[in-house]
């Protein structure tokens, strides 16, 4: 059984790899993460992560400063291992320069975690 792609959660993921609660915040304000505590419920989830990360190390587009904006043209993360790579390595991250990229060793890692 799959389980919610959203960190710390248990559930079985029901639609869009979310949980029934993750799916129905996404309905209602188009973010899984969305409450009350809204920073402290995105801190450690792996696409916010992954957000601090490119914009700590990388150039990236002006709008990519709110993670809303990322969010919203990335979108969730299709799997743990992979990360985001530019497609122009001379341009900024955008929503015309990413793609999801996967390693062999990760894709192994995944396989082997959907297991167990
Ligand atoms: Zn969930």
């Amino acid at each position: 059984m799959k389980i919610c792609i959203i960190e710390g959660c248990e559930k079985p993921s029901i639609t869009r790899n979310w949980c029934g609660m993750h799916y129905r915040r996404y309905q209602r304000c188009g973010d899984p993460m969305k409450k009350s505590d809204r920073l402290h419920g995105m801190t450690g989830s792996a696409i916010y992560d992954c957000w601090q990360n490119i914009k700590r190390n990388h150039d990236i587009f002006f709008e990519w400063h709110s993670f809303a904006n990322f969010y919203n043209d990335v979108g969730d993360k299709p799997t743990w291992g992979h990360f985001l790579q530019k497609l122009d390595k001379d341009k900024p991250y955008g929503p015309d320069n990413f793609y999801w990229h996967i390693t062999e060793k990760n894709r192994k890692w995944n396989e082997s975690k959907q297991m167990s």
